[in-house]
């Protein structure tokens, strides 16, 4: 299996190297006791987006807002300019911007579906397209809010879980080719490439590949838009596996795919190690004269969008941290280091194993359930019932489109928010996940009992089709000790 750099094998034991920081503030964490495990995950029907923090143990529910600030942002903070108009701390981001992305004009939002609505209301209009490699929830969502159609043009690999294909963020160029060609004049809003593919498992598109979809959106008139949001990952696996990148430095590779693009949207909440942020950023003047009188009745006056001026520091500072190399790959290295337990113990993962997230195929894990049954759901659950780790469905759930290629997935995500977690919790994750391996055919599928109409992995409720056993790892005879709440 191909490895990050920073696992290292010790005589046959996989092993992450330290991570270039130290923690100076903690937060207390419990595992509940398994009886009050199931009256938590029954009290959140079975979804553990309902469940409450206090009740999760180890959260890889996402890698969204949850990474550890560093010193530098907390002290940058300090400097907020909270002025509503002409804020200082907008102009120290829009220069940070420039510096690593290039692009001329910054629309600061809350996060990145603000940036995402923006970028719909300008560019999209009834019976517009939006070709993409595959879809992100709150994307999507916005872009048919806007009367547009999301065309999937991933390459098939993106879909395959079992595929060990390098590069499956690449868009499928003839396909893409093919659309372009047949559009009347207009009808593509954009062309959006995602960065570190969220939806095929954390995984990159190639040099080549950003660059094929520059030149035939070029040639036909045709907006080019990212999606940033994993782009310091992108480039960091760029360097890795894309032979002739080797030697460049992790802020020229982050600045070269930028410039690919006309403009890109970011959740800062990923790579920026913010708990809230995003911003859409373009060189197009006319263009970001729209997204500027959208931002004004969506989010705020131009110069903070949604955030406050001391989250905009503490963004600008974020953003400098995202281009270091070291900090970079020690926390892909986690999601490597973990996933790399869970295959060896032959618990079946998509590979390769992606930058922000180890995806369980919850459909090979628990081949006694129909699709019907929600595996990916229920999988989510018992781990959680079995040692309070949280995760979140990426399935028929969060899919609900019923034609589309992906929906034929039922992944549990296991997203490791950066900077935060210890080799010890991650090899308590990894303690959980093998438990429920061994004892999957025990376990019963679920039934949906509350559907809301968007997105409705958020809030949607479930109920067990039958009881489901004590999965508690503890009772096993090789569980660490249990610490109390
Ligand atoms: C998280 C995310 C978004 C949406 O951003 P929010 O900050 O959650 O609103 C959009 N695109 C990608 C790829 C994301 O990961």
């Amino acid at each position: 299996m191909h490895e990050a750099r920073g696992v290292v094998r010790i005589r046959g034991v996989s092993r992450l190297l330290p991570p270039p920081w130290k923690t100076k503030v903690v937060e207390p964490i419990a595992l509940r006791v398994a009886a009050e495990r199931r009256i938590a995950i029954g009290e959140a029907g079975y979804n553990t987006f309902l469940l409450r923090s206090e009740d999760v143990f180890v959260d890889l529910l996402t890698d969204s807002g949850t990474s550890a600030l560093s010193q530098e942002q907390r002290a940058a903070m300090e400097l907020g300019d909270e002025a509503y108009a002409g804020s200082r701390s907008f102009f120290r981001l829009e220069q940070v911007v420039r510096e690593t992305f290039g692009y001329r004009y910054l629309i600061p939002t809350h996060q990145g579906r603000g940036a995402e609505h923006l970028l719909a209301l300008a560019l999209v209009r009834p019976g517009t397209i939006v070709p993409s490699n595959l879809y992100f929830t709150t994307s999507r969502e916005h872009v048919e809010l806007a009367g547009g159609r999301w065309v999937d043009v991933a390459v098939p690999e993106a879909t395959d879980p079992e595929s060990p294909f390098l590069f499956k963020g690449n868009i499928d160029l003839e396909r893409l080719e093919e659309i372009l060609d047949a559009a009347a004049p207009g009808e593509v809003a954009y062309v959006r490439q995602e960065a570190c593919l969220n939806m095929a498992g954390g995984q990159p598109f190639s040099m080549e590949n950003l660059a094929g979809v520059r030149a035939l959106t070029r040639e036909h008139g045709v907006p080019f838009i990212l999606d940033a949001t994993r782009i310091s990952e992108n480039a960091l696996f760029v360097k890795e596996r894309e032979p002739g990148y080797e030697d460049r430095s992790l802020p020229e590779l982050i600045r070269v795919i930028a410039d690919h693009a006309e403009g890109a949207i970011f959740s800062s909440k990923k790579d920026h190690f913010v708990p809230i942020g995003g911003f859409v950023a373009v060189n197009d003047l006319e263009l970001a004269r729209r997204l500027r009188e959208q931002v004004v009745v969506y989010e705020g006056f131009p110069h903070y969008g949604g955030m406050a001026g001391h989250d905009m520091e503490a963004l600008a500072q974020g953003i400098r941290e995202s281009t270091d190399e070291r900090i970079v790959q020690a926390y892909v290295s986690q999601a490597q280091y973990l996933g790399t337990l869970l295959a060896d113990a032959g618990v079946p993962i998509v590979v390769p194993i992606g930058a922000h997230a180890v995806f369980v195929d919850a459909k090979r894990l628990l081949p006694q359930l129909d699709q019907t049954e929600f595996p990916a759901q229920t999988l989510a659950a018992a781990f959680y019932l079995a040692g309070g780790v949280r995760s979140m469905e990426r399935g028929i759930v969060s899919g609900q489109h019923g034609s589309d290629p992906y929906d034929d997935l039922e992944l549990v995500r296991l997203a490791l928010p950066r900077r935060v977690y210890t080799q010890e919790h991650l090899t308590w994750v990894a303690d959980v996940v093998k438990h429920v391996h061994g004892r999957a055919d025990e376990i019963p599928g679920l039934r949906i009992t509350y559907e809301p109409e968007h997105l409705r992995f958020f809030q949607a409720r479930f109920a067990p089709l039958e009881v489901f056993p004590d999965l508690a790892i503890e009772n096993a005879a090789t569980a660490p000790a249990v610490l109390e709440a």
